[in-house]
C-alpha cells in the first residue's frame, strides 16, 4: 500500500517521504509521501481553480458528491478502522466510532444547507443575508482524531461550496492520505487535496495569499503561531484548541455510579482528547473513596495494542508525549501522591498505565498544564465557592462537567463556569447540530451545528428597495 498526496485529482508522489511509526511498538511499520512547498503550492492553485465551479453547483450537486464519498468510505471501512489503530494506537472500537462518526458527519453536514434568508419584506424593501463560499479553505488537524477532526472541516467547508486542503499531523497521516486515495475517483480535481508534510508546512500555509480560511485543530501555541501567520492577509480563522477540562463531582452522588463515567471521561484515548476531564475535583468527605475507586478502575482496566480483544487503553500517541505525560507525572511524584500502579509499562511503545495522583497543590504542573494522557489528578475541596474559583482558574475553557444526583442543581453551577461546554451528568457528548469550540485560549469560533457551517461562509447582505429606479 503506498500513501501517496492527493494534488488536482491526482494522487502523486511526494518531494521525499516520511516514516510513521506504530506507537505499540516504537517501530516504523509504513512509509508515505512528504510534500515539499512547491507541491504545497500546487495543491493551493489546484484548489482555487476548482473553486468556481465547484461552488457554483447547486447544493443538492455537491451533496451527491459528498454521499458518493460516504458510501466510498464506508465500503472501505474496516480498512480505515485497522490503519487508524495502527498509526494512533487507539483501540479498535474506538477506532470504529471515530471512522463511523466521520462517515455520519459526511452525511450530516453534506445535507445541512444554508438557505437564503429574509432578514427584512416590507412594502418598501426587502433585507435579505446570502451565505457565499469563502474560496479555498485549509484544515490542520493533530493526531489525537486524525480522520474526525479532518471531518468536522471537510464536510461543512465542501457542502456550503469551498474547496480545501487538509493537512494531518506529521505522526497520524495515513488515514487522511487513504481519504485522498478514496476521494481522488469520486470528488473533481482540486476540490480536495491531501498535503503531508514533516511539521514544516503549516506557516507557508496560513501565510498564503490564495488560501481564504485556515480551520486549524491543535495545541493553543501552534494555534496562537496560526492566528499570527493569518493576519499578514487577514484571513477568517477557526482555532480549536487545547483544554484543562474540570469534572465537578457534587457531595450528593454514589462514588461507585460515579467513578467509572468520570474514568471513561479521562482516560478515552488514552486522555489524549481535547475535551477529556483533565482535573477531578471532589468534596473533601468523599476524597479518599472517590480516589481509591479511580485507582481501583484504573487497575482493572485492559492497557494494550489497541488491535488486541477487549483493550480498552492503548499507547500514547508519539514518542515526544509520552516523554511529556511521564515528566508530568515524575513531577507530581515529588508534589503529591501517585497511586499505586501508575506510570510507564515496561514494554515496546509509548504505553503508560492510567495514573490516578491525588494530594497535589493548585499550582502542580499536572494540575495547571494540559496533560493529554492518561494521567489524572484528584483534588479535593471544601465548598462550591471555592471549586468554582479554582475550576476558573485556567488559561483554558474548552469543556468540563458537573456529576449530582439533582440535575438543577448541576446545571446552576454549569452557569458559572468559564468554559465552551458544561455538560451535567455526561462528558464528552458532541451532537453534530450543537456548536462547539473553546472559551479563553482554547480557542476561536465554533465547529458543528448551523453556527459552525457559517464560518465556512460570508455573510452577505442584499438590501432591495421595493419602488422601481425613476
Ligand atoms: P499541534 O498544535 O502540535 O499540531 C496540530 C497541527 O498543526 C498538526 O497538523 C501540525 O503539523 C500543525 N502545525 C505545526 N506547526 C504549525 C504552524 N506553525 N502553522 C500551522 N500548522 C502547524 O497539536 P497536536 O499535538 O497535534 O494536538 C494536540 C493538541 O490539540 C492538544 O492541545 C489538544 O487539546 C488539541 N485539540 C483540540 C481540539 C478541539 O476541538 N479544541 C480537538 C483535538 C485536539
Amino acid at each position: 500500500m503506498s500513501y501517496r498526496l492527493l494534488i488536482d485529482g491526482k494522487l502523486t508522489d511526494g518531494a521525499s517521504t516520511l516514516d510513521v511509526i506504530d506507537p505499540a511498538t516504537g517501530k516504523v511499520f509504513a512509509s508515505c509521501a512528504r510534500a515539499d512547498e512547491a507541491q504545497l503550492n500546487a495543491a493551493i492553485a489546484a484548489a482555487k481553480k476548482a473553486f468556481p465551479a465547484w461552488s457554483a453547483l447547486t447544493h443538492a450537486q455537491r451533496k451527491a458528491y459528498i454521499d458518493r464519498l460516504a458510501d466510498a468510505m464506508q465500503a472501505r471501512q474496516a480498512e480505515f478502522c485497522e490503519l487508524l489503530t495502527r498509526e494512533q494506537g487507539k483501540p479498535l472500537d474506538q477506532a470504529g466510532f471515530e471512522i463511523g462518526g466521520a462517515i455520519a458527519a459526511l452525511r450530516y453536514f453534506g445535507a445541512l444547507e444554508l438557505p437564503l434568508e429574509t432578514i427584512r419584506d416590507t412594502a418598501g424593501e426587502r433585507i435579505l443575508e446570502q451565505r457565499t463560499p469563502l474560496g479555498v479553505v485549509a484544515a490542520i488537524t493533530p493526531w489525537n482524531f486524525p480522520v474526525i477532526l479532518l471531518m468536522m472541516k471537510l464536510a461543512p467547508a465542501l457542502s456550503v461550496g469551498n474547496t480545501l486542503i487538509a493537512k494531518p499531523a506529521p505522526s497520524t497521516p495515513l488515514t487522511t492520505a487513504l481519504l485522498g486515495e478514496v476521494a481522488a475517483t469520486i470528488l473533481p480535481p482540486g476540490v480536495l487535496n491531501v498535503i503531508i508534510d514533516a511539521n514544516d508546512l503549516g506557516a507557508a500555509i496560513t501565510r498564503h495569499p490564495d488560501i481564504a480560511k485556515v480551520s486549524f485543530t491543535g495545541s493553543t501555541g501552534t494555534g496562537k503561531r496560526v492566528m499570527e501567520s493569518a493576519a499578514g492577509t487577514l484571513k477568517r480563522v477557526t482555532l480549536e484548541l487545547g483544554g484543562n477540562d474540570v469534572a465537578i463531582i457534587l457531595d450528593d452522588i454514589e462514588v461507585k455510579d460515579v467513578a467509572p463515567k468520570v474514568f471513561a471521561a479521562s482516560m478515552v484515548n488514552a486522555g489524549q482528547v481535547c475535551m477529556a476531564a483533565k482535573r477531578i475535583y471532589a468534596p473533601r468527605a468523599m476524597y479518599d473513596a472517590l480516589c481509591e475507586e479511580l485507582n481501583w478502575l484504573a487497575r482493572a482496566a485492559k492497557v494494550d495494542n489497541g488491535l488486541a480483544a477487549g483493550v480498552q487503553i492503548g499507547p500514547v500517541q508519539n514518542k515526544a508525549q509520552y516523554d511529556k505525560v511521564l515528566a508530568l507525572i515524575e513531577d507530581a511524584r515529588s508534589k503529591g501522591k501517585v497511586m499505586d500502579g501508575g506510570g510507564a509499562v515496561d514494554r515496546d511503545g509509548y504505553f503508560i498505565a492510567p495514573t490516578i495522583v491525588r494530594d497535589l497543590p493548585d499550582d502542580a504542573r499536572l494540575v495547571k498544564e494540559e496533560q493529554f494522557g492518561p494521567v489524572i489528578p484528584v483534588l479535593a475541596y471544601d465548598t462550591i465557592d471555592d471549586v468554582i474559583a479554582r475550576a476558573n482558574d485556567s488559561e483554558y475553557g474548552l469543556g468540563g462537567s458537573i456529576w449530582t444526583s439533582n440535575p438543577e442543581r448541576g446545571q446552576e453551577i454549569a452557569m458559572r463556569i468559564q468554559s465552551g461546554t458544561v455538560w451535567v451528568n455526561k462528558h464528552l457528548d458532541m451532537p453534530f447540530d450543537i456548536p462547539f469550540g473553546g472559551a479563553k485560549q482554547s480557542g476561536i469560533g465554533r465547529e458543528q451545528g448551523v453556527e459552525g457551517m457559517k464560518e465556512f461562509t460570508q455573510s452577505k447582505i442584499i438590501n432591495v428597495a421595493k419602488n422601481k429606479a425613476a
